[in-house]
């Protein structure tokens, strides 16, 4: 496994049963055994399941891909080992990073062209007045219907998502301390890497 560097660009994607859901371009902020730390710039073009609704999609094992631009700047923060990550989101009109979002998913993997996970659909999303409420419930409650997730793997999400929220809910969680971080004015926007959509060996 390789470690990434400041300023690198890598592809950050999600598989499900082996096949690219989505990929994205990003910039490696940190690559640590503490902390992975990413960025996705606005405009940055990436590649995402072109169905709707989406698990319909996943749970027939055949799904097309689409192209998509990323609209907000965003910050990916994940402890390894952990099942979500946390996105940071700048407010419109500037500004430290105030509004948060937690992604229920899979620890993340490295592979050789950036880090692999899997997304588990269920998310929290947390308002700059601290305030949560889970997000794609129903899309949640669908990849259980449909067999994308056993009841004890969707209980065990459910366990996650209610460990942060209490991370939340106190006035130190530990991405608070990212809130005036800011992008290198001088990244350039990534594209995808050459080899994007090869899973081989990275299982
Ligand atoms: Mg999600």
């Amino acid at each position: 496994m390789r470690r990434w560097e400041r300023g690198e660009a890598a592809v950050s994607r999600f598989l499900w049963f082996g096949q690219v859901a989505a990929a994205k371009p990003v910039t490696v902020v940190e690559d640590t055994d503490d902390l992975v730390a990413l960025y996705i710039a606005p405009g940055t073009r990436f590649k995402r399941v072109g169905a709707d609704p989406k698990v319909h999609a996943l749970a027939s094992r055949r799904w097309r891909l689409v192209d998509d631009v990323w609209t907000a700047r965003t910050l990916v923060l994940t402890r390894p080992g952990a099942a979500h990550c946390i996105l940071g989101f700048w407010p419109k009109d500037g500004g430290d990073l105030v509004t948060w979002y937690v992604n229920l998913e899979d620890p993340l993997r490295h592979s050789p062209l950036g880090f692999d996970g899997r997304d588990v659909f269920l998310d929290i999303l947390i308002k700059p007045n601290g305030s949560w409420r889970w997000k794609d419930e129903d899309e949640f409650a669908q990849a259980q219907h449909l067999g994308l997730l056993s009841r004890s793997e969707a209980a065990a999400i459910r366990a996650e998502g209610e460990r942060v929220i209490e991370d939340a809910e106190s006035s130190n969680a530990w991405w608070l301390q990212w809130r005036a971080w800011t992008p290198d004015p001088f990244w350039q926007t990534p594209e995808l890497l050459r080899g994007w959509d090869a899973v081989a060996g990275t299982q």
